[in-house]
């Protein structure tokens, strides 16, 4: 039921009531005056049958009465007149040719005890009559002395009784054609009342139904219903403005929707409100804003990877994680962030980058081979292109299937940080080639001379702050400007690659090698003593020894010398310890060659490095 339907049935009801109370009263009142008017005309008819009666007897004519009685009677409404003799009448006069005798109750009643009775029969269908029986008192100090004639009477006996039956039908009639009048009069009324009462605010009821609907739509989110017209001029406008300002509502957020989701390849699942949507993109949006002009400031690769990891962390409360970068032929394959645990052997082969496809647990029994199945069951890998050198994974675990669940809902909003940060991922990744290229020598792929030299202040306040020494060797081939001599330039590069080689592979990878010029390499060995930089010298000297040289269809084998020291143990000064290193090798070379020489004071020559011995 809307609210026209509702106002007008309160107001027919209200109006109904109304009437009715009226038409009540109206009957009430009717009753209460006909009642009363022939009450009293009854009893001016009774008090004049009673003195007329009187005069009769006095004049003694009273046998006469039957004439007068019935003139009465045939007055208007008068139904009937009779006369009741009291018992002292009865007993000196008799009965009465009449047979004046009581007819009822009411009549014995009225001769008994005196008093005036009335009785009211009320029909609505039927007869209506008004009866009332007024007595006749015997009084002996009037003017007339009834007691003179009736000697068996004492003074104050009821003598007799006079009834008059009247009807009251013409009266009812009357209040009957009244009620029925008013009744339609009212009935007229209501309908003119709701009807104006509908025209005045019908348009106010249709604008106040129409906004209850509109703004029930707009609540669950549908902006695109509109009130239209209302008939009526005020309530016209009211319309207009509302509809204009959901017009407004619903263009603004459709334009401001589609602008702002451009910079969001993955639209997140809609919520029935276009507002919230909104509001939630826009929230999307700032935080990605702010995620990447910060990766923007960053230096290196690392530290995107660590904002990255901490978006994961805090914003979509992941716990388990892994990064993993992959060029895009798939052999090098490397873990770049692990948060808890590295969760598989990528390096041994990803399947998310070699399928460009998300791995999930889900799909298949033990989906990746090279994940440790061992440690969890629930995870899900996903790949993304950065450029057409590089592939990002990202592996997530989860402890339980709603974790999962979750994590899978999550992908496209991960997608929108990892676009974000592709190109400064692409950017710090060249960077960092470059400065590697800058660093490392094209020929031996071994750092060079500038790695080392910018690397000197690192290893040097390492090597103080835990008490740690490093081995300096100076590696130098004997004899070297013979095989350029001989076999020509390019078996001598070969022969710097063999050697750059055999430093490698007797080397840990903590330790640092680093060619330093021509044919001289430096190596720089982590955490060892006086001895272990002769054994390692050594190693090295007859590793090289035993290699081949291949100079065209033969081969040809080749000496090093080497001169060590230890940093900080001969020198805390670092650049002083290669010039020891460099003394021992000179000492090596000038001794015999294809020997290691470790550093000692007896070196130094008299008056040289008088600082430091
Ligand atoms: P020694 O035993 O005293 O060390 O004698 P050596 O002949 O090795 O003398 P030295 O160490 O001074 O020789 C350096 C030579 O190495 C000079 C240069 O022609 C050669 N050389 C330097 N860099 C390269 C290179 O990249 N490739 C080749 N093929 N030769 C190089
Ligand atoms: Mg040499
Ligand atoms: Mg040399």
């Amino acid at each position: 039921m809307n609210s026209k339907q509702k106002i007008s049935l309160s107001l027919f009801i209200v109006m109904t009531v109304m009437f009715l109370i009226l038409i009540v009263n109206i009957l009430m009142n009717f009753r209460e005056y006909g009642l009363t008017s022939v009450e009293n005309k009854a009893k001016a008819i009774a008090q004049t049958v009673k003195h007329s009666l009187t005069s009769h007897m006095v004049n003694g004519v009273i046998n006469n009465r039957s004439l007068f009685l019935d003139q009465i009677t045939k007055l208007e409404n008068i139904d009937e007149i009779w006369l009741s003799r009291g018992e002292s009448v009865i007993e000196q006069f008799g009965e009465g040719h009449n047979n004046e005798v009581a007819r009822d109750a009411t009549d014995e009643y009225v001769l008994k005890n005196g008093v005036e009775q009335t009785v009211v029969e009320e029909r609505i269908f039927g007869k209506s009559s008004y009866r009332i029986t007024i007595p006749y008192i015997g009084t002996s100090d009037g003017e007339i002395d009834c007691l003179s004639c009736h000697t068996t009477a004492q003074h104050g006996d009821t003598l007799g009784a006079i009834t008059i039956a009247m009807s009251v039908d013409d009266i009812k009639e009357v209040g009957m054609k009244t009620v029925g009048n008013t009744i339609i009069i009212a009935l007229i009324l209501i309908i003119f009342i709701l009807f104006f009462v509908n025209k005045l605010v019908s348009p106010f009821l249709t604008l106040f139904d129409s906004i209850n609907r509109v703004m029930k739509k707009a609540q669950s989110g549908d902006y695109s219903d509109r009130i239209g017209k209302t008939r009526g001029k005020q309530s016209d406008t009211v319309a207009g403005w509302v509809d204009g300002l959901l017009e407004k509502l619903q263009t603004t957020l459709d334009e401001i929707e589609q602008k702002i989701n451009v910079f969001l390849v993955h639209q997140k699942q809609k919520d029935q409100d276009p507002l919230i949507d909104v509001k939630a993109t826009v929230n999307r949006l700032a935080s990605i804003y702010k995620f990447r002009k910060t990766i923007e400031h960053d230096e290196h690769i690392n530290e995107v990877y660590d904002r990255l990891a901490y978006i994961l962390k805090q914003k979509f409360k992941l716990t388990n994680f892994n990064f993993i970068e992959a060029d895009t032929t798939g052999k090098d394959v490397k873990i770049v962030y692990v948060e808890k645990e590295i969760h598989c052997q990528a390096q041994e082969g990803c399947r998310a980058d070699r399928t460009n496809t998300v791995v999930d647990s889900c799909q298949f029994n033990k989906m990746c081979d090279k994940f440790n199945h061992d440690k969890a069951e629930f995870y899900i890998c996903t790949p993304y292109s950065i450029s057409n050198d590089l592939d990002f994974i990202v592996s997530i675990v989860s402890d339980t299937k709603e974790e999962h669940d979750r994590v899978r809902m999550l992908l496209p909003s991960i997608q929108d940080y990892i676009d974000t940060a592709k190109p400064e991922i692409v950017s710090k990744k060249l960077m960092h080639m470059l400065e590697l290229t800058a660093r490392t020598d094209p020929l031996t792929g071994l750092y060079n001379r500038k790695y080392l030299e910018e690397s000197v202040k690192t290893i040097v306040s390492q090597a103080k702050r835990t008490d740690t020494a490093y081995g300096v060797l100076m590696v130098d081939i004997d004899f070297f400007k013979m095989i350029n001599d001989t076999y020509g330039h390019d078996v001598g590069d070969v022969a710097i690659k063999i050697i750059a080689q055999t430093l490698i592979e007797n080397t840990r990878e903590s330790d640092i090698v680093v060619r330093f010029g021509g044919e001289e390499f430096i190596v720089l060995l982590y955490n060892c003593d006086e001895n272990y930089v002769k054994e390692v010298s050594e190693k090295i000297r007859l590793a090289f020894a035993k290699k081949e040289i291949p100079a065209g269809t033969s081969t040809f084998c080749k000496t090093i010398s080497i001169g060590a020291s230890v940093f900080p143990t001969h020198t805390d000064n670092f650049w002083q310890c290669v010039k020891f290193a460099d003394m021992a090798l000179y000492n090596a070379k000038d001794t015999g060659r294809n020997k290691s020489v470790v550093f000692s004071k007896e070196l130094v020559k008299e008056g040289e490095f008088d600082d430091e011995y």
